[in-house]
């Protein structure tokens, strides 16, 4: 997508009618082929009733609101493929909540079901959107049951979610990290998993556009100085298997497709290499018209083509038609090896599988009457799935959003029962796993399991096409080491209720313990004296208190300190040290010469902070304060792992920050240096940065292995400029491969 330029606004409101009547010409447009008898009327309904309802609202970008509504609805037909009722919902999803309309309204002119959708819509706009102090992730858990519930409600709020994201120019800085964070941590996972990857991979180009400026650009542009030479490559690579697809009287579209900026930079980071590495990495993507009872056939026909004039690499051979992914999507995948020794995916699909591939969940109702009974289940499946996780009682919320959030991403294996019964688990489950997704009762008695008939241990990880057999015993128990053997969201929520339970067990010896030290001072066990003492043993609760009695890490033996008054306790001497409050954080004044980097906000006030150990920023690095509860202000880059999850959790707590120019101050900060072992390279490197450049080095380790060397540098720099040419000079040396800088 291109970056739009922010034009002022200025339509007078003649242009302005004219505008809106456009896009909602528009919009019936799109919606034509499935209008029935009664449905134009219904759409028009809609429309009026929101553009009245919003009449005086304008958008931060000057532009009337209602345009925001009708883009949604535009989203929803055209991008995700949902229909007129949907279509109705998205352009009333804004007016019960920010209007005068209300649910009733909505119900006595459009019905029951569209009510029922609208709620929903609003519901989760209320937990999410809103910049309150809640817990986001009890929200998202909110969100999720919604969509147990009426899987339209999310995905027109995926299309709500993509305008704002397309439209965020115009919003405060600080709106739109939160905002892009939240679409990376929650609404880009949530559009993998329903299927919808072309929307996943927009979202997460438009939220780096806001939370990694530099490099967005940087990659953007590079795409677009190399699309030549991509073109005549894929070109050339299409060129003979067109030919014999169309011999073979195949009806197909064959084309290229660029990796996202997002997918890109994901790589340069994660596999440590340079952007000349990935740059040329695309898909090619071929489309076949065939009829249903042919499309597999035809799939595999293609991929005998393709490989009788490339190479396939088999163990990047990946059949989707024979065993779907959970979310629905089919296809097959090979990896071969193309013109110039360059590895090219090639990823062969039906028009009905594109369809849905591109549409998600959404294509799942439209071919409903198809043949579609196996996807059918899988969504029953997916869906069955989340609410059992959301009713387990586990009260943790933030660690299920975590362990859901990594269930959603992840690729997936199949596994057979021994009576052959299928079982989808993502990669790198275990044996245990496995036990779990069997059974609760299963997994908590498991003691290991055979594999192929093969004895494994419990946390012996899986892989496609095992066949796994559990093996129990009564004796086993759940243990907290266990929670690192499992992998997936349903076996963690499940130990951590055995852990509990079993707590719970231990825990009530504790409290007969405590009962009887408390009658032997003449105290009751009242509410008041439990709190007493859970409070001065520092205990989260009285559980926790009696299960450490229990397991012996309170004595009580500063019990006999406490008073006894008739028979309430009171503690020897007050054991509350306040906590300094959050606000205070911003009002304490510097105490290290370092705390006048940073400006926050509009004002030149000067505060203490830290910076924070995971992202170690440097002046000149994008960044943003974050309030913590016990350590004042911590600076961030917006970049750090942990930023999206702060942000999206505690948009709340952020502070905007810059840097001020100062000379005087060096900050430490890590290079990863890749290269070639050669005789000198140490020296050179060195001599480049001390010598040369005159930045203090703090530490250095330089490790060789089969002719290549790593090192890790720490170094004092000033800001990001310094850091920057550093890197610059130090990529000049003969044999360096890559240079990284160090998250910690
Ligand atoms: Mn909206």
């Amino acid at each position: 997508m291109e970056t739009v330029t922010v034009q002022k606004y200025n339509l007078d409101e003649e242009q302005e009618k004219k505008e809106i009547v456009r896009h909602y010409r528009a919009l019936l447009r799109a919606l034509k082929p499935r209008l029935k008898k009664g449905d134009r009327e219904l759409v028009r309904t809609a429309f009026e009733m929101a553009a009245e309802a919003h009449r005086d609202m304008r958008r931060k970008s000057g532009e009337p609101y209602i345009l925001h509504p009708l883009a949604v609805a535009q989203i929803t037909v055209e991008e995700i493929g949902l229909g007129v009722r949907s279509a109705i919902c998205a352009l009333l999803h804004d007016t019960v909540e920010d209007t005068e309309v209300t649910l009733e309204d909505v119900e006595r002119e459009f019905g029951s079901e569209i009510a029922h959708i609208v709620d929903g819509l609003t519901k989760i706009s209320t937990v999410i959107d809103s910049n309150t102090s809640t817990m986001q992730a009890e929200n998202f858990k909110k969100i999720l049951l919604t969509l147990a519930d009426d899987p339209r409600v999310i995905l027109i709020k995926l299309a709500d979610r993509l305008h704002n994201m397309r439209t965020l120019d115009s919003m405060r800085r600080e709106s739109q990290l939160k905002i892009s964070s939240e679409t990376v941590f929650i609404y880009a996972p949530l559009a993998h998993r329903l299927g919808l990857y072309t929307i996943k991979s927009e979202l997460e180009d438009l939220a780096m556009k806001y939370t990694e400026q530099d490099k967005y650009r940087e990659i953007a542009r590079r795409l677009k100085e190399t699309k030549r030479e991509r073109t005549r490559y894929i070109n050339e690579f299409i060129k003979p298997i067109k030919e014999v697809l169309q011999e073979e009287g195949l009806t197909f579209e064959i084309f290229g497709r660029p990796k996202s900026i997002h997918s890109i930079w994901n790589k340069i980071k994660t596999k440590g290499v340079q952007f000349e590495e990935v740059y040329d990495l695309f898909a090619i993507r071929i489309i076949l018209d065939s009829a249903a009872d042919k499309e597999k056939a035809d799939c595999w026909k293609v991929y005998s083509i393709i490989t009788d004039f490339y190479h396939p690499s088999p163990e990047r051979t990946r059949d989707w038609l024979s065993n779907p992914k959970s979310n629905g999507y089919e296809a097959l995948h090979v990896t071969v090896m193309g013109p110039n020794g360059k590895w090219v995916e090639v990823q062969i699909r039906s028009k009905r599988m594109n369809d849905y591939a591109e549409k998600g969940v959404a294509a799942h109702w439209r071919y409903k009457e198809g043949n579609s009974t196996v996807q059918e289940s899988k969504f029953e499946q997916w869906f069955s799935q989340i609410r059992e996780i959301l009713n387990s009682p586990d009260s943790n919320t933030l660690d299920f959003l975590a362990d859901f959030k990594s269930n959603l991403f992840t690729e997936e294996i199949y596994v057979y029962t021994p009576k052959g019964d299928l079982k989808i688990l993502p990669v790198g489950s275990t044996a245990l796993d496995f036990a779990y997704s069997i059974h609760s009762a299963v997994g908590n008695k498991c003691i290991g399991a055979k594999v192929n008939y093969k004895l494994v241990p419990l946390s012996h990880k899986l892989r496609s096409g095992d066949q796994v057999e559990i093996i129990t015993s009564n004796k086993q128990k759940p243990s907290e080491d266990w929670l690192n053997i499992v992998l997936t969201a349903k076996a963690k929520s499940k130990i951590k209720d055995a852990l509990k339970e079993e707590k719970r067990k231990v825990a009530m010896d504790g409290k007969e313990i405590l009962e009887r030290k408390l009658e032997h001072i003449k105290a009751s066990p009242s509410q008041h004296n439990i709190n007493e003492l859970v409070q001065f043993y520092k205990q989260p609760s009285p559980l926790d208190l009696y299960y450490q009695i229990a397991v012996k890490n309170i004595d009580l033996k500063e019990l006999k300190s406490f008073h006894v008054l008739g028979d309430k306790l009171e503690p020897p001497k007050p054991v509350k040290a306040p906590e300094p409050a959050v606000e205070e954080a911003l009002h304490k004044q510097p105490s290290k010469k370092d705390a006048e980097l940073i400006i926050f906000g509009e004002s030149s006030d000067k505060i203490a902070y830290k910076l924070a150990n995971c992202c170690r920023p440097i002046p000149g690095d994008d960044v943003f304060g974050f309030i913590t509860a016990s350590e004042g202000l911590k600076i961030h880059r917006t970049n750090c792992p942990n930023a999206a999850q702060l942000l999206a959790h505690y948009g709340h707590r952020v502070v905007k920050t810059k840097w001020v120019k100062n000379r005087e101050i060096s900050f430490l900060t890590g290079l990863r240096i890749v290269g070639l072992d050669d005789v000198g390279v140490i020296h050179k490197i060195t001599n480049i940065i001390s010598g040369e450049l005159r930045i203090n080095i703090a530490g250095l380790t330089i490790e060789s292995k089969e002719g290549l060397f790593e090192g890790l540098i720490k170094v004092f720099v000033h800001d990001k400029d310094e850091l920057e040419e550093l890197v610059d000079r130090l990529k000049g040396l003969d044999g360096i491969q890559s240079i990284s800088r160090l998250e910690d």
